[in-house]
């Protein structure tokens, strides 16, 4: 079987890529070009990458803390909960469950979403077969589970034993809990990292699936004072990004599609965006960044700091982003504290693509709606469909409360008149 890749290598048009491409805009012709190049990739039915909209991920999935405290069947059904939202709201989602029956939670994970799935193997492996005892062929056989359930991988393959001793002098030397585990497997074996030394047989269950390959960001930062720019020579950054780089194009030579994770975790504010330029100038495949939170002091609110950071990376060029939650670093978020940080993310997307693409003609149209003060055309134009904004302003208020009587809109249009200030082009 040909892969989706390597049919468009040979100059065919794949009808699912083409829908994909007519759904965002673009020329199906050049929209193949571009995964041809790697540049874009198709995901379930989204394309992610060069000239399409920054996409939004959201991670879900049960916590072995929730599930001990004999609440399990309660905690699925939470995941669930979540997992409908991010169905209404996201564009892809990530089981990352640990506990409970892991196949059975991903099917309803996948069921209630109804968006494309991305899994993280070595969590199922550690889930079901503990650090201690783990074989690289149980990592091998989850990966094969997963994907026959249509998943996309992150494989953790993005550091080596001898890279280690970069990640010395950091406050927070791994902050990946994939990486983590993956670490421990290799520390207690003395061997080597079971993605990077089997990646040839991992890169063939995802061929045989025709499935997409995420490389990991393993080595990011933690907080702000470990971060080192990939450009800084041995920094475990630059090794990680190099490594990924590789593999990425062993990927693509095998016919398989390749998103880059990098420039996640915690960087100072006044990087970020100078940092994915150069990434995306070097490795211009499709780059998902998890934040970055461009400070670390937010804490409780980290979906905020996450939004900030997030922004700014998709304006200079991340193509996908990731739902970070006001529990971030705190505790396994709640059903609400998801549905905020998803409209967070999605906040943070849609700046980034202004940024990359200019005014969209949603923001043309809440500019007229505001001026005629429209409420309900302001709510059907709200990113969140309207929600919060209702809440805000219930339908049976007919005046916002801010100025009441002195609402400068109103004042303004009384002396110049209704459409004084409405530009031609605004319909
Ligand atoms: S009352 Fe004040 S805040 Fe509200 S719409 Fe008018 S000018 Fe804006």
């Amino acid at each position: 079987m040909r892969t989706l890749l390597e049919r468009v290598r040979e100059g065919k048009v794949p009808p699912v890529l083409a829908r994909a491409a007519r759904a965002v805009g673009m020329e199906p012709s050049v929209a193949c070009r571009r995964v041809a190049d790697g540049r874009l990739v198709l995901f379930g039915d989204r394309l992610i990458g060069e000239g399409a909209p920054t996409r939004v991920n959201v991670n879900v999935g049960t916590s072995s803390v929730a599930d001990s405290s004999g609440q399990s069947e309660r905690c699925v059904e939470d995941e669930v909960k979540k997992a409908r939202i991010a169905g209404e709201l996201g564009d892809t989602i990530t089981d990352l469950s640990m506990a409970g029956d892991l196949d059975e939670v991903r099917r309803r994970i996948h069921r209630a979403a109804g968006l494309p799935l991305t899994t993280i193997p070595i969590y199922q492996a550690v889930a079901e077969n503990g650090i201690g005892s783990l074989e690289v062929d149980d990592i091998l056989e989850v990966a094969k589970r997963q994907l026959h359930d249509a998943c996309s991988l992150v494989l953790h393959a993005g550091f080596t034993r001898e890279m280690l001793a970069a990640l010395k002098g950091r406050t927070m030397p791994m902050v990946s809990k994939g990486g983590s585990m993956t670490l421990a497997h290799m520390i207690q074996g003395g061997g080597e990292n079971p993605f990077y030394e089997h990646f040839d047989e991992f890169l063939g269950l995802l061929r045989r699936e025709d499935a997409v390959l995420v490389l990991g960001n393993t080595l990011r930062s933690g907080c702000l004072v470990d971060w080192s720019s990939p450009r800084a020579k041995r920094s475990p950054e630059a090794l990680e990004f190099e490594l990924n780089r590789g593999l990425a194009a062993r990927a693509s030579v095998a016919g398989v599609q390749v998103v880059v994770e990098g420039l996640g975790g915690h960087i100072p504010p006044s990087s970020i965006m100078a940092a994915v330029r150069a990434f995306k100038r070097e490795c211009p495949r499709p780059l998902f960044v998890a934040g970055p939170l461009p400070t670390d002091i937010a804490v409780g609110y980290d979906h905020v700091a996450a939004a900030i950071g997030s922004a700014m990376a998709a304006g200079a060029g991340a193509d996908y982003i990731c739902c970070i939650t006001a529990a971030e670093h705190l505790a396994l978020p709640t059903v609400e504290e998801v549905k905020e940080g998803i409209v967070s993310a999605r906040i943070a997307a849609h700046v980034g693509d202004l940024m990359k693409y200019g005014l969209s003609e949603e923001e043309r149209m809440m500019a007229v709606e505001r001026s005629r003060r429209n409420w309900e055309a302001q709510f059907y134009l709200a990113l969140d469909g309207g929600t919060a904004a209702r809440r805000r302003h219930p339908p049976t208020q007919t005046e916002c409360t801010m100025c009441g009587r002195f609402c400068a809109l109103q004042i303004v249009e009384q002396y110049l008149g209704a459409g004084h200030g409405q530009r031609e082009d605004a319909h």
